[in-house]
């Protein structure tokens, strides 16, 4: 049987991606050894390394004066380098979502910390709008893509400070203005790559400003001035987002995803909300292309194991809503193609058809 998969993460990765990293395991590049098995250091793993920086910049469009970064220790990691390298004195932070809520505790161990708004007081269910950011703070901090709650903010805000952004579930679904940040990174695993590897895009000129000192391994200038190579870096996830860069730009760059993502959510918001059984979660406004979350409808929500069971048996899987939300979140990144969305679709108007 097809399976859909809709795993908010770790998630599909193109199918050609997943091959040719099968494929490098048990042979790279035709040296007869795996990329398991070979130094970091090699001329061989050197080039995917290279390739990879230089297709991040081509297809993002990163300027010059910015460094890309494969590191370790997740998105999480980044929730206490991003203070202990840019948060001098103050900072502020938008509290959307549960990853937001993490990065902004673990700045406040490094200075103050201003949470300039909130959408906490209903469950994350709407991005704020009409609060301002002091003049007098190192950076504004957001979270592109709240992908547990499944809302977005698909563009670049208007602020008076540099900008930092926690991009792990959205990256590479639409142009970003980098001049407007001093850093954006994100854990692989949503939209790029198997698990294991975090990549930070930093503004080298905004680096060594605080005073305090930082650990050479949490500190972005070690593995700016080390290109990745400071210490053992995750060689086959670094491997596979070469492949999806490859892949992205083979398939029209962020401006074609931007428009897949579009067609996706807007097929599946569209049955949601005609489908009487269902209802979205978030406001219409503020739905995420990416994680579309929904629930049953009050008089139906004793339907909700049923359906899941319902649309296994047709190869649709990992719908299931993240514990704070519950209903169903249905994951659309990159690599999710339009017929498993019309699968879903198909799915949800059978399901309505029996009750
Ligand atoms: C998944 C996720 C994280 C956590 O990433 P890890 O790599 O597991 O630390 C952080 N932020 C967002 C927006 C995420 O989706």
């Amino acid at each position: 049987m097809k399976m859909h998969n809709f795993c908010a993460g770790p998630s599909i990765l193109p199918r050609e991606v997943v091959e040719q990293t099968a494929q490098a395991v048990l042979d790279f590049n035709g040296t007869g050894l795996s990329i398991l098995e070979i130094s970091h250091r090699s001329k061989d793993f050197q080039a995917v390394l290279d390739e990879a920086v230089a297709l991040f910049k081509e297809i993002l469009n990163i300027p010059e004066g910015y460094s890309v970064l494969f590191l370790g220790g997740g998105a999480s990691m980044q929730f206490c380098m991003v203070p202990y390298n840019f948060l001098q004195k103050k900072a502020a932070y938008t509290d959307t979502g549960v990853w937001a809520k993490k990065a902004y505790k673990e700045a406040k161990l490094f200075g103050e910390v201003e949470v300039v708004a909130s959408s906490a007081d209903a469950n994350y269910t709407y991005i704020p709008k009409n609060f301002t950011v002091p003049e007098d703070v190192d950076y504004f901090h957001f979270t592109t893509n709240n992908t547990i709650h499944g809302t977005e903010v698909r563009f670049d805000p208007e602020v008076n400070v540099p900008m930092v952004a926690d991009m792990s579930s959205d990256i590479f679904t639409r142009p970003i203005d980098f001049s407007k940040y001093i850093c954006v990174y994100g854990g692989a695993q949503k939209n790029l790559a198997p698990s294991g590897v975090t990549f930070a895009i930093v503004r080298n000129d905004a680096l060594n400003k605080v005073d305090r000192t930082i650990p050479l391994m949490l500190n972005y200038q070690t593995h700016v001035d080390g290109g990745s190579m400071f210490n053992t870096p995750p060689v086959l996830p670094i491997y596979s987002a070469m492949l999806t860069l490859r892949w992205i730009k083979a398939n029209g760059g962020v401006e074609e995803m931007a428009r897949r993502a579009k067609e996706r959510a807007d097929l599946l918001y569209g049955e949601i909300d005609r489908n009487k059984l269902f209802r979205g979660t978030c406001h219409v406004e503020d739905r995420s292309y990416m994680n579309i979350c929904f629930v049953l409808n009050d008089e139906y929500k004793e339907l909700e194991a049923e359906f899941i069971e319902f649309a296994k048996a047709r190869g649709i899987v990992n719908i299931k809503g993240h514990r704070s939300v519950g209903g169903f979140r249905a994951s659309c990144y990159n690599a999710m193609p339009l017929e498993s969305v019309q699968a879903l679709v198909d799915c949800m108007k059978e399901f309505e058809n029996l009750h």
